[in-house]
């Protein structure tokens, strides 16, 4: 079973309909619709059109083969019109993030979102130190004797 046929949000479905139709965020609907917006598609194609992102974008080649198992030449028509062309369309639409206004999946993995502290510059902050050293001068020579017992320790 494919996993296509359920559990698919509302959003998937918008694109899907938004590609059969061609009102997505496409050149090709751009050009009509919106002039404002670029027409062309990050792969140096001038005028990016609906045919060009389900047959040609490079980025999608990856997922082409679940198009290409509903339509092995890749024919609109069959993609577009045809039962087992829209469900391959849904999948495709869904794993390659096509017709998205980034053309990227929309929750793509995450890398752990956290900032080390960084000590660096806290010790390059003036006001660190002076907050440290409750407002005297700081002591330069005290940091460059612990720089050179760090440079020690892998001599
Ligand atoms: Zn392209």
């Amino acid at each position: 079973m494919k996993e296509t046929k359920y559990g698919l949000n509302r959003e998937v479905f918008g694109r899907v309909t938004q590609c059969r139709t061609g009102h997505g965020f496409i050149g090709e609907y751009y050009k009509r619709f919106v002039p404002d917006e670029n027409v062309d598609c990050p792969c140096g194609e001038a005028l990016q059109t609906r045919e060009h992102v389900l047959c040609d974008y490079p980025i999608y080649e990856p997922h082409r083969d679940i198009l290409r198992g509903a339509s092995e030449n890749l024919e609109m028509l069959e993609l577009l019109g045809t039962k087992d062309g829209i469900e391959a369309l849904t999948e495709f639409i869904q794993k390659s993030g096509a017709f998205t206004k980034t053309g990227k999946p929309l929750h793509p993995p995450q890398p752990p979102n956290y900032q080390p502290l960084d000590e660096t510059a806290l010790m390059l902050n003036d006001e660190y130190w002076e907050d440290l050293t409750g407002g005297s001068e700081r002591d330069v020579v005290t940091q460059g004797e612990v720089v050179d017992d760090e440079l020690g320790d892998f001599g």
